[in-house]
């Protein structure tokens, strides 16, 4: 049975993230979205919203082959525990490509049973990041199409709690 992580921050899951879940689930027998305690990273969401907004959008998209967890510190010591064989990634546009490359390399100088899959991005989510999204809500605009309905939700919510809490 081969055992995928997608590991990732999904603050918050958009249609690009769920793009590549569910291509993954496809093809592996067992996907684990893994989202990463980051301590450099100060994210919207906290880990258990995140979890709870992918467990969501993934029941919704009836990926019954994929489950929700977190973890801390190395992607490949976490895929070890959990047995797995690939690490899935996207990619997007170039400027992911070096990063990535570097950090694919090292995990495999680190746990060289470990192999990193790499699926190109969507064409109409190349542009999207959890970021982007985040920028688009903060200034009163639509990321329609962009995220799942619940996320958009989610968005909203966080935003107006931001909004009474600095106004
Ligand atoms: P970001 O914060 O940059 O949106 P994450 O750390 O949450 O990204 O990303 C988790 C994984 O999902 C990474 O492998 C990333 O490359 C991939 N990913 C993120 N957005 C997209 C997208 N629009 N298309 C394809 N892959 C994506």
């Amino acid at each position: 049975m081969t055992i995928a992580i997608c590991p990732g921050s999904f603050d918050p899951v958009t249609n690009g993230h769920l793009d590549i879940i569910q291509r993954a689930a496809e093809i592996f027998d067992q996907v684990i979205v893994a989202v990463g305690h980051n301590p450099g990273k100060t994210p919207l969401f906290t880990v258990e919203e995140r979890m709870a907004l992918l467990e969501r959008v993934i029941g919704e998209a009836r990926l019954t082959n994929v489950r929700v967890d977190h973890f801390h510190g190395l992607q490949v010591e976490y895929a070890r525990a959990q047995k797995a064989q690939v690490i899935v990634k996207g990619l997007r546009a170039l400027s992911d490509f070096e990063y990535e490359f570097q950090m694919a390399l090292t995990n495999k100088k680190l746990a060289p049973e470990i192999e990193t899959v790499f699926m190109m991005t969507a064409n109409e989510y190349s542009f999207l990041s959890s970021s982007m999204v985040k920028e688009i809500v903060l200034f009163g605009g639509n990321p329609d199409g962009l995220v799942p309905p619940v996320v958009l939700t989610a968005l909203h919510e966080k935003m107006e709690k931001r909004g009474r809490i600095n106004g």
